[in-house]
This record gives structure tokens, C-alpha cells and sequence, in this order.
């Protein structure tokens, strides 16, 4: 039968694969209303509490009473706005590049930027754990494209050595699903002995990590030439929406010419760009906002590890526990939500078969007694589980 979405629906639903959308029936915060019930949140990306801050707010609705709503058109045409170009400057200072463009989504930024530099004939290498956006890019690009071992830099090497064209090697900079960093000193000396150029998606890095919030490369201190291609996100700890680019002149002008992603679509809200402008400069000043997570990551670590849990290599907010099966992964995500505790279970295919998790994500805005409620929560949650777990179906 054609189009027969009944049974694929219902397939995805037997392997407990099945995806819904919970409803947020308030604003972005660690106390959320979702689906009709009050609940305590470990789940969103909002590291910094910037989402609903209300400097942030009022930058917005300035914006939007100074330059309406609507971008109104794609940035060649006539969309490109004077807050655009003040957050491109901007992100080019925080990120110390000569430059920065400004996109409206990651998932666009990671696709316009893959599909801009390399094509047919030319080489793309990716970790296997990469954002689905990043492995979306590499098929789409039409360059040969292969997958290395997760922050593998033998795995890399071998995979350099066949390489042809112009070669791209891409790396999550925070695995948004494991919270650990890219081994990127490793990784970059292999790019460079080989030519190869590295680009770093630090989706979850900004904010987090480094002095003045600059992400993994401001961690590891790597300039232009270590890592020529830095994209970062927007709708994560900046607390807004929209992705940026971080490179060289010539980057930036090859992406403003080539990346379909960019060139045919419209311009974020200008209102955005305002908004974004004032988180960063919070994300950059507020120094308390990035020590008062790492001490809430610290307690976490401390208080599961006594209770037992497998945590992930990960010093970032992204804390996820590994569980096993889907099954028993929603168990315990079911088991918390019935204590008034929001964390999600992370299943295939975003995950490997039999790694489901529960990502736990910590920010800026809990208290420590936020995070011994948590820790309560699992001890009783995991006290009514069965102890043997199922795998998950083939
Ligand atoms: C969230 C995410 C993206 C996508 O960014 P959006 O702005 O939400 O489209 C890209 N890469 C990584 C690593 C992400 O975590």
C-alpha cells in the first residue's frame, strides 16, 4: 500500500520510539507549567537563565518598537539590518575573528557552510556523534563523506590519509548529547599536518565555557588558523534564537556568495538581533552565571555518583544518564515527572541503539537545592525500577 503512515506510525510506537511534543504553557525557566502540571525542568538549553531575562526583554521589545517586526527580506536583498550588522561585529569580537555572519538557525548555518566550502571531488570527515544537522550537511555537500571514531584522533588520521580535494573535517565542540568536549588540540594538529581545514559546531560551548563565554575554542585558546570555520548558536545559553559563522574575510564573503541557506531566505526579526545583542553582553560580563554552574555541576556529579548512575565524561551542563534501554528509559523519565521533575529521555536514532538516556541539563538559573531535589527524585524514581533492563529491539 502507498503511504501506508498507519503502520509506520504504529511501528515507531511498539519499538517505544514514538516522539510528542509537550506544551509549554509558560515561559522559558527552570519552573515551567507543561502540559497542565507545575514542574521543576532539567531540560532545556537555557544554560545561562537568558531566555526570559528581563534585560533581555526589554532590548527585544525596543527593537521591535524601533525596527518593526519583520526582517522583511533575504539579507542581499534588503533585509539586512544596521542590529544584524551590530551583532555580527559583535560576535566577531567575542569570538576573536576578523568576522561573523549571521544566520536564523544552526541546522541552516551547519547546512550553508558544509555545502559552501566542499562539493564533489572534495572530502568531508565527521565524528560519528556530530549534531544531525552537521551529518545532514556532509550527505547533502556531494563530497565524499565518511564518519571517524567519537574524538578518535587515530580514527581521523586514517581517514586523512585517503582523503581527496579539499578536505573538511567537522566536530561537534560540546556533544550535545554526551555534554563532553571535542578533543580539538589533538584534532586540529591532525587537520594542519594534512591541510585539511576544521570546522567546530559549539552549539553548547558559548556561554559555558572559556573566560568571557567564547566556547571551546576560547578554552583550549585556538585562533583562525587552528580552527578556520567556528559556528556557534544562538538559541542556547545567548537565550535567543539564530546561529552565527566565525571565520576569515574571505570565508565570510565565500558564505554571503554560496550558502543557499543564507542567500534564499529571510532575515531574523531585527528585534532578535537586539535582544541578542544585550544576552551577549551578559553572557560575556555576568562571570557568576558560568561559576554558579560549574559548582551546580559539580554537586550533580557528586550526588549521582553516590546514588550510583552512570554519568558521561562531560564537565558541561549537558549531564546525561545513561540507561540502557528506551523502555526503561522513559520509565525513569515517567518516574521523575510523577514527582514533578522535567527531564527528557534521549532515544535512537538520536542516540545509539541501547544508550538511551536521560539528559539532565543544569543552568545558570537552579539552585543548589533544585539540584538535591533532582537528586531525591532519581534515588526514589530508581528505587521502583525493575533492576534487570531489556534491550532495545533490533
Ligand atoms: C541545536 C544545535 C544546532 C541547531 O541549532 P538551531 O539554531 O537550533 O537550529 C546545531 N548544532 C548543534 C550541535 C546543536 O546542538
Amino acid at each position: 500500500m502507498p503511504f501506508d503512515l498507519s503502520s509506520r506510525l504504529a511501528a515507531r510506537r511498539a519499538a517505544h520510539l514514538y516522539r510528542r511534543r509537550p506544551l509549554l504553557d509558560a515561559p522559558q525557566d527552570v519552573r515551567v507549567r507543561v502540559d497542565g502540571e507545575n514542574l521543576l525542568a532539567f531540560c532545556s538549553n537555557d544554560y545561562l537563565g537568558l531566555a526570559n531575562h528581563p534585560e533581555v526583554i526589554e532590548a527585544f521589545a525596543q527593537g521591535a518598537r524601533r525596527w518593526g517586526v519583520g526582517g522583511g527580506a533575504s539579507h542581499l536583498v534588503v533585509g539586512h539590518s544596521t542590529p544584524h550588522h551590530e551583532l555580527e561585529e559583535a560576535l566577531a569580537q567575542l569570538t576573536g575573528r576578523p568576522r561573523a555572519l549571521l544566520l536564523s538557525s544552526g541546522y541552516m548555518a551547519n547546512l550553508g557552510t558544509v555545502t559552501a566550502l566542499v562539493g564533489q571531488g572534495d572530502t568531508v570527515l565527521e565524528d560519528r556523534l556530530n549534531h544531525a544537522s552537521l551529518l545532514d550537511a556532509g550527505l547533502l555537500s556531494g563530497a565524499r563523506f565518511s564518519r571517524y571514531l567519537h574524538n578518535d584522533p587515530a580514527s581521523l588520521a586514517a581517514r586523512l590519509e585517503k582523503a581527496t580535494g579539499d578536505t573538511l573535517i567537522v566536530t561537534d565542540g560540546v556533544f550535545s548529547m554526551d555534554g563532553d568536549l571535542a578533543n580539538l588540540p589533538e584534532l586540529c594538529a591532525q587537520a594542519r599536518s594534512r591541510g585539511a581545514w576544521m570546522m567546530v559546531d559549539d552549539a553548547h560551548g558559548f556561554g559555558c565555557l572559556g573566560q568571557q563565554g567564547g566556547g571551546i575554542v576560547e578554552h583550549f585558546g585556538l585562533g583562525l588558523e587552528e580552527v578556520p570555520v567556528l559556528v556557534g548558536t544562538l538559541g542556547k545559553a545567548f537565550g535567543t534564537s539564530g546561529a552565527f559563522v566565525a571565520g576569515s574575510e574571505e570565508l565570510i564573503e565565500t558564505l554571503i556568495q554560496f550558502a543557499r541557506p543564507y542567500i534564499y531566505t529571510t532575515s531574523q526579526p531585527p528585534a532578535v538581533a537586539c535582544a541578542t545583542l544585550k544576552s551577549l553582553q551578559l553572557l560575556r560580563d555576568e562571570h557568576w552565571r558560568r561559576s554558579h554552574l560549574q559548582q551546580l555541576i559539580a554537586r550533580f556529579r557528586q550526588g549521582a555518583g553516590e546514588l550510583g548512575l552512570q554519568l558521561m565524561e562531560s564537565p558541561t551542563p549537558i549531564q546525561p544518564i545513561l540507561v540502557g534501554s528506551s523502555a526503561r528509559a522513559m520509565a525513569l523519565s515517567a518516574a521523575l515527572r510523577g514527582q514533578g521533575i522535567m527531564v527528557t529521555a534521549i532515544r535512537p536514532p538520536t542516540v545509539p541503539r541501547n544508550t538511551a538516556r536521560l539528559r539532565v541539563t543544569l543552568s545558570a538559573a537552579h539552585s543548589d537545592s533544585d539540584v538535591d531535589q533532582l537528586l531525591d527524585a532519581l534515588k526514589f524514581a530508581l528505587a521502583g525500577l525493575p533492576e534487570q533492563d531489556l534491550a532495545d529491539e533490533e
